[in-house]
Formats: structure tokens, C-alpha cells, sequence
């Protein structure tokens, strides 16, 4: 038993061109598996459209809700409309649009009425984009004669109810695979199941946070134990770096999974950071590909590639952060001050991305989202608030626009003088790295720099340790 699990990102299914390479690609694969599932993100732009118009509905601003609606509802009837259904098939993915859009105004006149949003409603309407992809790729299908059904993840995905970032309870969503999916399989379906949201056990809408079709893929790949997990998207692969920040960045054809893993983490957006949780339990091959370059082989991840002796495979950045630094004199050598920074910094649901500690023990650094910098804040002050008027604590202060800067690649574990040859071109460059941190997966190394420098310290890093190695193969495609 063979079975392959394909996922559409929202480029490959944006536009009517782009939705015919889908069915392409997948009239290609059908025949040569037993099992094919397909998991689809919502049209390109549609999820960011659909959280405009929350804000708008928020904000009071009526006019502007009505027109993203508008523009929305519109948008899909052209791509039906475009896509040349046959009569009926046509009629019922318009009535479709329109109930889904209908559903959206009055969701929004709700969220107008109360003048604001919670987490719940607001996955209540972003889960809308995927709903209405899936019965277009669906009907897609159909129409080139494959047997296929739309399938709405809230009827398969079970999770907390941790809205706009819920995590999958696998016990439940196994069982629900085998009812829902597995028949459907079995009766030869290929079925076209929505990404990105899932439902809570009494059936409330969830969503597993932005870009999380790449791990309803993952999720769906592990209950079916698929063979396989193809990811198409709109570049050829997994690259040595953001391409729309350093032009001359390369496919990587071989990545472990620790290395993805990290190079997810650290902001790749290329596919998002659990999707490999799940697939390394299993060890399930993890493609990477281009929709719009279909032959090109892309990038293939795995648990442990032998191929590539490329010591630094990607360089990688996150923004929007912020870096907290706890320091005092009296802090040398007193036990627990770091487990109690970390457990008022974890009170406020802050996740942690780096931590730095000076070998003085005199001062401890942590880089966290700038959105829970103050809460974060506060609750150290608190817990160390006889610790600051003892003066053991002179300080406790943020630094605000940093980025963290990641190089990845697991050959560095061996390979001595790289964080020199990094220091060195960024030094070249004036760049002022403010704190260092090595993975303990040993296969990066995390520099905090100004956000200022973060595009010419990536592109820096990128000349000097990959463009100067095997990091990556030039691309040849056109997304
Ligand atoms: P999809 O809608 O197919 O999921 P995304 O926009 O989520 O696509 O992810 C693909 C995009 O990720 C690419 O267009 C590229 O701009 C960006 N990206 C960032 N870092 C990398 C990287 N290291 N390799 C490839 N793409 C990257
Ligand atoms: N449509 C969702 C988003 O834009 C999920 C995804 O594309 O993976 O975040
Ligand atoms: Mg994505």
C-alpha cells in the first residue's frame, strides 16, 4: 500500500493558471498510488484579506469590510467562472462562495456590533479562505475525471482550543482520519482536505496558526501513515536563503530534518516549523517543489542525508523581536535565577527564541517576541522584586528592532573557525552582533543584530559561507 499526501500552498492554487498545473500535477501522480490525499491552503492573499476585514469590522469601518467582502466574493466567482465548469458543478461552487461570503459580512457585522474580536471568531473567519479552495480543487478534479471530495478539517483535525495556534490531539484526529478519510481512500477518492483549521472536540472552529497547511499535511501524513509528503509551493525548494533577500540564493537539494527543522524555526517561511515534528517521528520523506516548475526534482528532507558536505546549508532571519536583558552584580553565582527568570517570562505565554548568558553570570539575554515584551517585563520585576532592592538585580531593560540571523547546516559540527569566518565578514561589513547563541542541535549558530542590518548581514553571511561552499544548486526555475 502506497500513499502520497500533496499540499498546495496559496500561490499554487491563486489563479485559474495555477489551479490547471494543480490538476496536472495530480492527474500525473494519481495513477502511480494507492492512496492520494490532497490538503490545500486558501487562494493567495485570502487569509491575509479575510484578517483586514476583521480589523476593519473592529475598527467601525464599515465601508472598508463590505468592499474586502466584495472584492473577495468576486475574486472567487472569477476563478469559477474562469475554471469552466459544467453547469451544475458551477452553480453549486457559486452558491458555495456566496454562503461562505454571506456567512463572512454577517460574522463581521457581529464583530462591528461588539467592536471587538476574540481569538475564536476570528478563526471562525479565517478558516473561511480554505473552505471554499478545497471545493474549487475539488470540482477541479472532477472535471478531469478524478473521484474527489472537498473535506473540511474540522471533521478530521481534532485540537485544543489554543485559538489561531491550536495543537492537534493525534488519539482523536487518528480515529477521525480512519472514519472520515480512510473509506474515501479505500473507494478509490481522492480526497481535498482544507489546511490550516481544524475543530476542538465539541466541534468549535480552531486554526493551527499562519502558514499551518504545511503542518496539516504533517498531521495527515502521520494518521495515514503516508509514504510521502510532496509540498508545492511558488520556489524550487528549500533555499540557502530568502530569495526575495538575497537574489543569488540556491535550491538545497538534501536537508535532515534537524536542519529544516531549525531553518523553519528561525524564520524560512517556506514551510512552517512543525510540520516536521510529526513527519521525524515516522521518518517520512518530506519534498519540496515548485508548482510552477514541476520538474524540477526540488528539495528533498530527510532523516539522515549522507549527500551533502556543505558544513553551512542556509542563513535564515526573524523580525519583529525584542532582546531582555537581566543583569546585576549580586546575580554571580546565586542558583535559580535563570529558572525563575524563565518561569515568569513562560507565565506570560512568551516563547523564548534565544537565550544568551555572559560566562560572568552577571547578566542573562533572551530574545522574544516584541508584542510580550512589557507583560514579560513586569512579571520578572515582580518575581525579582527583592532581588532589585537588594541591588543583587540592578536592571531589568529590553532592546527593541533586533532580528535574529541563523546559519544553518549540520557539517558545522565539525568544522572549526566557522563562527569566525561569520564574525569576520560581518565585521568587515560594520555590523555589531549584540549576542550569540548556539542550537543544541549543534547545527546553528544565532546572531542578534540591528534590525537595520539583518538583509546585509543575511547577505553577508551568504557570500561567506555558502556562496564560498556546496550550499546550495543555482535554480532554474520561474516562480
Ligand atoms: P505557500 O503559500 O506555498 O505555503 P509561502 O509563501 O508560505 O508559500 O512560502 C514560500 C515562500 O517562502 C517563498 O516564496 C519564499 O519567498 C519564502 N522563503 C523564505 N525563506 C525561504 C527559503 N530559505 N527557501 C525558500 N523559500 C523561502
Ligand atoms: N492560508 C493560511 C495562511 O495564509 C495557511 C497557509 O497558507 O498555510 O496563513
Ligand atoms: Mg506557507
Amino acid at each position: 500500500m502506497t500513499t502520497l499526501i500533496i499540499k498546495f500552498g496559496g500561490t499554487s492554487v491563486g489563479t485559474t493558471k495555477a489551479l490547471r498545473q494543480v490538476a496536472c500535477i495530480v492527474l500525473q501522480e494519481d495513477p502511480k498510488w494507492d492512496h492520494l490525499a490532497i490538503v490545500v491552503s486558501a487562494l493567495s492573499g485570502v487569509t491575509d484579506d479575510l484578517i483586514r476585514c476583521t480589523q476593519a469590522a473592529v475598527a467601525g469601518d464599515e465601508q472598508s469590510y463590505h468592499s474586502i467582502v466584495a472584492g473577495l466574493r468576486a475574486r472567487h466567482h472569477a476563478v469559477v467562472h474562469a475554471l469552466a465548469f459544467a453547469n451544475d458543478e458551477r452553480t453549486q461552487l457559486l452558491r458555495s462562495v456566496d454562503e461562505y461570503m454571506d456567512g463572512l459580512a454577517a460574522l463581521c457585522r457581529s464583530v462591528h456590533v461588539l467592536g471587538e474580536v476574540t481569538a475564536r471568531a476570528t478563526d471562525a473567519i479565517t478558516s473561511l479562505g480554505e473552505r471554499i479552495s478545497a471545493r474549487i480543487v475539488a470540482a477541479l478534479l472532477r472535471q478531469h475525471g478524478v473521484r474527489s471530495q472537498a473535506v473540511d478539517a474540522t471533521e478530521v483535525i481534532v485540537t485544543d482550543a489554543k485559538f489561531q495556534n491550536a495543537a492537534p490531539l493525534m488519539e482523536e484526529t487518528r480515529a477521525r482520519v480512519q472514519e472520515r478519510l480512510v473509506p474515501l481512500l479505500d473507494a478509490g477518492f481522492v480526497p481535498v482536505v482544507t489546511g490550516f483549521i481544524a475543530a476542538t472536540q465539541n466541534g468549535v472552529t480552531t486554526t493551527l496558526g499562519r502558514g499551518g497547511s504545511d503542518y496539516t499535511a504533517a498531521i495527515v501524513g502521520d494518521c495515514l501513515d503516508a509514504d510521502e509528503i510532496w509540498i508545492w509551493t511558488d520556489v524550487d525548494g528549500v533555499m540557502t536563503a530568502d530569495p526575495r533577500l538575497v537574489p543569488d540564493a540556491r535550491v538545497i537539494p538534501v536537508l535532515s530534518y534537524s536542519e529544516v527543522s531549525e531553518l523553519a524555526y528561525f524564520g524560512a517561511k517556506v514551510l512552517h516549523p512543525k510540520t516536521i515534528l510529526l513527519t521525524v517521528q515516522r521518518g517520512i520523506p518530506v519534498w519540496v517543489k515548485n508548482t510552477f516548475n514541476p520538474t524540477y526534482p526540488g528539495t528533498c528532507i530527510l532523516r539522515d542525508p549522507n549527500s551533502s558536505s556543505a558544513t553551512i546549508k542556509a542563513v535564515t532571519a526573524i523580525e519583529g523581536l525584542s532582546m531582555v536583558t537581566i543583569e546585576g552584580r549580586g546575580m554571580l553565582g546565586v542558583p535559580g535565577i535563570a529558572a525563575r527568570t524563565f518561569s515568569a517570562v513562560a507565565s506570560q505565554g512568551a516563547s523564548v527564541l534565544m537565550i544568551s548568558q555572559a560566562s560572568s553570570e552577571q547578566s542573562i539575554c533572551f530574545v522574544i517576541p516584541t508584542a510580550t515584551v512589557s507583560p514579560v517585563i513586569r512579571a520578572i520585576e515582580e518575581e525579582m522584586a527583592l532581588e532589585l532592592v537588594r541591588r543583587d538585580v540592578d536592571r531589568v531593560w529590553s532592546m527593541d528592532d533586533v532580528v535574529i540571523v541563523t546559519a544553518v547546516g549540520a557539517g558545522m559540527r565539525n568544522t572549526p573557525g566557522i563562527a569566525a569566518r561569520i564574525f569576520g565578514a560581518l565585521g568587515r561589513a560594520s555590523i555589531n552582533v549584540i549576542a550569540v547563541a548556539q542550537g543544541s542541535s549543534e547545527c546553528s549558530v544565532s546572531l542578534v543584530v540591528d534590525a537595520e542590518a539583518s538583509a546585509e548581514a543575511v547577505r553577508r553571511i551568504h557570500e561567506e559561507v555558502i556562496l564560498d561552499g556546496e550550499g546550495g544548486q543555482r535554480s532554474t526555475g520561474d516562480p
